[in-house]
C-alpha cells in the first residue's frame, strides 16, 4: 500500500509492506515528489507505530471516560461559552499535521456554523508570510513552481533555508541535479554556514535579517540592466516598486548586508544572466517581523526579469509541514475562508449558499499569537487545540502555558498521551495517528497525495474529522456534518473550490469533486488546479502570464527593508537563531520515540563561534544558560566557526518531556509581521553564561 510521509512539506510517497507481521516502510518509487528516496525520519516511520506514548482513551478532568461522555462534555462546554460570551469567545488551534479532510471539517464548524473566524494553525509559525507574499503579487496564494524545476534550473538560490536538514529529500534531488549538470550554480544566502553550503558555489553570509535589501538591490540592478520587456504588460505597480528599490546600489547593499560589493555584484550578475533561476525560500525569510515584505522582495525580482512560469524558474516557498498547504486550501488560517477565499462580502455570501448556513463568519479571526493573547486576557474562554503543542512551540511559550492554565476550557485532541499542552487540558481526545487514518495532504509544490490507513487505531483513537463532526452534530448542526467517509468530505471540499469559480480563484480541484470512494482511495498524486481545463493537474502556474488579480496582471510590491526588531543591547548582546535539525520533527512527540533518530543529536544545544565562547569563558560541552528578556533555557555548548561571531543557533525541538528547561519558545518574543502575523522566531537578543 502507498501512503505519504507525515513529517515535512516535501511530501514523500512511501510504500508500506508487512513481512512476518512487521510493518516496513520504504520510498515509493512512483511518487513524483521523491521517486523512492526517503530521509532518515521517513525511513524510521515504522518505528513510530504502536502504542508507545499514545493517548488511547478520552479523558475528562484526568479520568478516563467513554467517547459519548467526552463528546458531550466538549459540545456542552463550547455551547455554554457561546451562550454566555458569544461565538468570539471560542477558538480552534489546529496543525499542519491534520489531513485536509480534518482541516475542512474544523474550518467549516468554526467559520461556517459557530460563526467566528477563530481557527488558526501552527502553520502561522511556518509560512503565513509566504501566503501574504503570493497573494499580494499574484492575487492568489499560488505556488508557481514544481520540484521538477530543479532539473531545469541554471541557478538555484537557497535563501533562509537549510534544505539539507529541513527538506532532506529535496536536497538529495538538488545534489543529484548538480552532479548531472555541474554547470548549474547554487547560491546559499544564510548568515550561518549550514549543511546546505556543502554544494554551494557561493555562500552569501549576509547580516541576519537583511535579505530584503539584497533583493531590493537586485530589483534595482535588473531595472538598470534592462528588464524582460515582454513581462511589462503583465505587471502593475512597477514604478513604485522600482522607486522604493532605487536607493539600493550594490555599494549600499553591501554595507547594509555586511557583504563585499564584489559578492553582491557577482550575485546580481548571475541572477540576471542565467535564463532559469529558481529561488527556494523558507523560515529564514518567513519568520520575521517583515517576512511578507521579504517574500515580495524575492518575487519582485522574478516578475520583473520574467523568470517565472517556465521550466526551472520561479519564487518557490518551501513549507515545513506535510499539510501546511492543505490547511491553506480549506481556510485553516484565521485570515481566510475556505477554498482560498478572503472575507469579502461576496465570498461570505458564496459560502452561505454553498454550506446552507446563515452564520458564516464575516471577519477574519485571531491569528496564532493574538489568539493566545486573547486567551491570556480571558477573552477567549474555550480553546480546542488539535495535533500541536503550543505550550512549547509558540513564542513566549511560558506565557502561553500560563494562559492555558487559566483558560476555563482547554480541549486537546492529539495522538500523544503526554505533551506540555495536554497537561493543561480539561478534556483530552485520542486522535488516530499516521497509518491509522485516511485522507489527503498537499505538499509544497501543490501536489495532493493520499495518506492511507494500514493498521487499526490504538485504543479508542478516532480520526479528527469524525471527532469534529460528532461535536458539530451535538451542537445542533446535523445535516451539514453527516459524512460517513472522508472521501465525502474531500469531494465537498473539491466541489466548493469550483463553486461559482469562473477562473477567478487559483485553487480549483473541481475535477475531483465527483470521485467515488473507490476512486478517491486510488487517487494518484496530482498538482492543483485540477479542473475541466486541466484534468490531469497543473505542474506550473503562470506560463500564460495571466495572474489572479482582476486585471490579470501581477503586482510588484514596494519594499522598504527593515532589520529584525530584536536588536542587541548591552544586557542582551547576542542574537539567537532557531531552527530544525536533521533527524527531529516539531517538538519530538513522534521522532523522540525513535532511538536511532536521537543518535544524531541527543540533547539540546546552542551553537556559538569559538571567539564568543572565549569571551564568555565557555568550553565545548559546557552547560549554558541562554537568557532573553522573555525567558531562559539550558543547552550544551557547541563551538563552531560555522556560526557568525555574535550569533547563536539553538534547535527548536526540545521540550520538558525530554529535558528540563530546554524550550527555545520560552525565549522568543511574541513580535509578529504586521501583515502575516508570523512571529520573528529567527532573531532573539540573548545573553549567555555557564550554568
Ligand atoms: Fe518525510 Fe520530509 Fe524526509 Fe521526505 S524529506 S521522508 S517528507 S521527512
Amino acid at each position: 500500500m502507498n501512503s505519504t510521509c507525515p513529517y515535512c512539506g516535501v511530501g514523500c510517497g512511501v510504500t508500506v509492506t508487512s513481512r512476518a507481521g512487521a510493518v516496513q516502510v520504504s520510498g515509493d518509487g512512483e511518487h513524483p515528489a521523491n521517486a523512492g528516496r526517503l530521509c532518515v525520519k521517513g525511513a524510521a516511520l515504522a518505528d513510530t507505530l504502536g502504542e508507545t506514548g499514545r493517548l488511547r482513551y478520552p479523558h475528562v478532568n484526568g479520568s478516563r471516560v467513554s467517547w459519548e461522555t467526552a463528546l458531550d462534555a466538549v459540545a456542552s462546554g463550547l455551547q455554554q461559552v457561546i451562550d454566555q460570551h458569544g461565538s468570539q469567545a471560542v477558538a480552534f488551534y489546529a496543525s499542519g499535521q491534520l489531513l485536509t479532510e480534518d482541516y475542512y471539517v474544523a474550518n467549516k464548524l468554526m467559520k461556517g456554523f459557530i460563526g467566528a473566524g477563530n481557527i488558526d494553525t501552527n502553520s502561522r509559525l511556518c509560512m503565513a508570510s509566504a501566503v501574504v507574499g503570493y497573494k499580494r503579487a499574484f492575487g492568489a496564494d499560488a505556488v508557481p513552481c514544481s520540484y521538477a524545476d530543479l532539473d531545469h534550473a541554471d541557478l538555484v538560490i537557497l535563501c533562509g533555508s537549510n534544505t539539507a536538514w529541513a527538506h532532506p529529500v529535496l536536497w538529495q534531488r538538488l545534489v543529484q541535479a548538480k552532479l548531472q549538470r555541474p554547470a548549474m550554480q547554487v547560491v546559499v544566502i544564510d548568515p550561518r554556514r549550514t549543511a546546505s553550503c556543502d554544494i554551494a558555489d557561493v555562500h552569501l553570509a549576509l547580516r541576519a535579517g537583511s535579505d530584503a535589501a539584497l533583493f531590493n538591490g537586485l530589483l534595482h540592478w535588473l531595472a538598470q540592466q534592462g528588464t524582460d520587456s515582454s513581462m511589462l504588460p503583465h505587471l502593475a505597480d512597477v514604478p513604485t516598486a522600482l522607486d522604493a528599490a532605487s536607493g539600493w546600489s550594490p555599494a549600499q547593499v553591501a554595507a547594509y548586508c555586511q557583504l563585499s560589493e564584489e559578492q553582491v555584484t557577482a550575485f546580481y550578475r548571475a541572477f540576471a544572466s542565467q535564463r532559469n533561476v529558481l529561488t527556494l525560500y523558507c523560515m529564514g525569510i518567513n519568520q520575521s517581523t517583515s517576512g511578507s515584505d521579504k517574500c515580495n522582495a524575492i518575487i519582485n525580482c522574478h516578475l520583473l526579469s520574467g523568470k517565472i512560469g517556465r521550466n526551472g524558474s520561479g519564487p518557490f516557498s518551501l513549507t515545513g509541514q506535510p499539510n501546511a498547504m492543505g490547511g491553506r486550501e480549506v481556510g485553516g488560517l484565521a485570515t481566510q475562508l475556505a477554498a482560498h477565499m478572503d472575507f469579502s462580502a461576496e465570498n461570505v455570501a458564496r459560502l452561505q449558499r454553498f454550506w446552507g448556513s446563515d452564520r458564516v463568519a464575516q471577519q477574519p479571526g485571531l491569528s496564532a499569537v493574538a489568539l493566545f493573547d486573547a486567551v491570556a486576557r480571558g477573552e477567549v474562554k474555550a480553546i480546542w487545540i488539535m495535533g500541536t503543542n503550543p505550550a512549547v512551540s509558540l513564542p513566549e511559550a511560558s506565557r502561553v502555558r500560563q494562559a492555558l492554565a487559566h483558560c476555563p476550557l482547554v480541549i486537546v485532541s492529539d495522538v500523544a498521551a503526554q505533551t506540555d499542552t495536554s497537561e493543561l487540558a480539561h478534556i483530552c481526545l485520542p486522535a488516530a495517528a499516521w497509518g491509522e487514518k485516511n485522507g489527503t495532504v498537499t505538499n509544497s509544490e501543490r501536489r495532493i497525495s493520499r495518506q492511507r490507513a494500514f493498521v487499526p487505531p490504538v485504543g479508542e483513537a478516532r480520526p479528527d474529522w469524525w471527532i469534529l463532526a460528532q461535536v458539530a452534530q451535538r451542537l445542533g448542526f446535523h445535516q451539514a456534518f453527516a459524512w460517513h467517509h472522508p472521501a465525502e468530505i474531500f469531494c465537498e471540499h473539491a466541489a466548493l473550490s469550483g463553486f461559482e469559480n469562473h477562473g477567478s480563484r487559483a485553487f480549483d480541484i473541481s475535477g475531483l469533486a465527483s470521485l467515488s470512494v473507490a476512486e478517491w482511495d486510488r487517487l494518484q498524486p496530482v498538482q492543483w488546479p485540477v479542473n475541466a481545463s486541466a484534468p490531469q493537474g497543473t505542474a506550473r502556474l503562470f506560463s500564460d502570464r495571466r495572474f489572479f488579480h482582476p486585471d490579470g496582471r501581477a503586482r510588484l510590491i514596494a519594499v522598504t527593508p527593515r532589520l529584525p526588531l530584536a536588536a542587541c543591547t548591552t544586557a542582551y548582546p547576542l542574537l539567537l537563531n532557531t531552527g530544525r535539525i536533521r533527524d527531529q520533527w516539531h517538538t519530538m512527540t513522534r521522532t523522540g520515540q525513535v532511538p536511532r533518530l536521537m543518535q544524531h543529536v541527543s540533547e539540546p544545544y546552542v551553537a556559538m563561534h569559538p571567539q564568543d565562547a572565549a569571551d564568555y569563558q565557555l568550553q565545548a560541552r559546557d552547560l549554558v544558560r541562554v537568557q532573553s528578556s522573555q525567558g531562559w533555557m539550558i543547552a550544551r555548548a557547541v563551538l563552531t566557526d560555522d556560526q557568525p561571531v555574535g550569533t547563536l543557533f539553538a534547535p527548536m525541538h526540545w521540550n520538558c518531556q525530554f529535558a528540563a528547561q530546554s524550550s527555545v519558545g520560552a525565549l522568543v518574543a511574541a513580535q509578529v509581521c504586521p501583515l502575516s502575523g508570523q512571529p520573528e522566531s529567527k532573531q532573539t537578543a540573548v545573553q549567555i553564561a555557564r550554568w
